[in-house]
């Protein structure tokens, strides 16, 4: 379909699903990684580069074995894209500067804010101190969240204050990192819309899913989301709005709140694909992993790409975490293979840490009660017993 080398930064089950995408329409992916990386595993057509998508030397090295460069994870080196990107040898998508802007999370609700894009109230708190909590607590009330302003997933850099006690140990777990304090949302509901944007600057978004954290992690994710078609609707729009004023293309993650007041709040962006579009691999007949291909490189995404299959097409996705043990995950896979519509996608990863996600079962069904029915023993073999 195109002769061009996608060069990826990042060779984790994103990364992976990325490459499987565009084996199938004959392109060529080139990765920047640790050796055996999930992504590098599935891909023997290029070299690849082994190193770090945080060191400037190993993105150099990458840029000079492609002529695109996208990224599976939004703490990447900058400078060095923005370099390559001013050469213009190399094309980077998105852009280095939406990367720059998203990968500090208080940078991010600055942009969102002056384009008048609804979130959460921010405070950057530059000299960290326990009377600095104190004055938020005043003005934000309890509890609020502190979060790190960069390297944050899966929680890890997020800690609840929830009252004046906690500051000294919000300090603690946070320290060293730099900070910003956001008020809490009292949400109802998590919402997120896969939203992909072209060269052209349209988008085009998925249907409004419902995810569902366990430990700050993501543990399920509902396609539709169990909430009003107005609610639906009008996060899609708020994420289109909100994706728009990012330039470059590609597919974006937008994770939403939706609050008591049915408002709903922009809670952050991811510039690549998301851990709430996995399911789009069995719903629709455009997964956002191929959207992201098609984006960068230009290729036709008319707008029934973000249709489900059917009108009545519904999932739900289980993340698959690592347990206590290094096998504590296998009965959970094994009874994914016994479930009628059920998918099991499995990353490739030597080691099951607690908590590390190690593949996603996907369930599809005529409406979200029966995924609900299908789920249920599936949901329930994820909760592991210690031996
Ligand atoms: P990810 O793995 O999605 O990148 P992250 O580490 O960047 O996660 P956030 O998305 O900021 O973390 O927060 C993780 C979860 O914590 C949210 O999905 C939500 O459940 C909760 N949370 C975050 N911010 C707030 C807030 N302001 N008020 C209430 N809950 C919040
Ligand atoms: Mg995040
Ligand atoms: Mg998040």
């Amino acid at each position: 379909m195109d002769r061009r080398t996608i060069g990826i930064l990042g060779g984790g089950q994103l990364g992976r699903m990325l490459v499987e995408a565009a084996h199938r329409l004959n392109l060529r992916t080139t990765i920047l990684d640790a050796d055996n990386s999930p992504a590098k595993q599935i891909n023997a057509l290029s070299s690849h580069v082994t190193g770090s998508f945080s060191s400037s030397a190993d993105i150099l090295e990458l840029s000079k074995a492609c002529d695109i460069l996208t990224t599976e994870i939004e703490h990447v080196d900058t400078n060095i894209l923005e370099t390559i990107e001013k050469e213009g040898k190399v094309d980077v998508q998105p852009s280095s500067q939406t990367i720059r802007i998203i990968q500090d999370k208080y940078l991010q609700k600055e942009f969102l804010l002056k384009n008048g894009v609804a979130v959460a109230e921010s405070r950057s708190i530059d000299s960290p101190s326990v009377e600095a909590l104190e004055k938020v607590g005043a003005d934000f009330g309890y509890p609020f969240m502190l979060k790190s302003r960069t390297l944050a997933y899966d929680g890890r850099g997020n800690y609840v204050v929830w009252s004046k006690d906690t500051i000294p140990q919000a300090l603690e777990a946070l320290s060293n990192r730099p900070l910003y304090a956001e008020k809490w949302a009292a949400f109802t509901m998590e919402l997120a819309v896969m939203v992909v944007k072209t060269r052209s600057g349209k988008t085009l978004s998925y249907p409004t899913v419902e995810t569902i954290h366990e430990n700050n992690i993501c543990k399920l994710v509902y396609m539709p989301a169990r909430t009003t078609l107005s609610a639906r609707t009008r996060a899609q729009k708020l994420a289109e709005d909100a994706i728009k004023h990012f330039p470059g293309a590609g597919i974006f993650g937008v994770e939403m709140f939706l609050l008591k007041n049915d408002n709903i709040l922009v809670n952050e962006i991811a510039p690549r694909p998301h851990n709430s579009g996995h399911h789009t691999i069995e719903t629709h007949s455009t997964s956002q992993f191929e959207a992201h291909i098609r984006a960068i490189i230009d290729l036709p995404l008319p707008p029934s790409i973000t249709s489900p299959r059917t009108p009545s097409t519904s999932s739900i996705m289980l993340n698959i975490l690592g347990g206590p043990q290094p096998d504590s995950h296998l009965p959970l896979c094994k009874l994914a293979l016994e479930t009628p519509g059920s998918t099991l996608h499995l990353y490739g990863k030597t080691e099951a840490r607690p908590g590390r996600k190690m593949g996603h079962i996907t369930v599809v069904a005529d409406g979200i009660t029966n995924c609900e029915t299908l789920i249920a023993p599936l949901v329930r073999a994820a909760t592991y017993t210690s031996p």
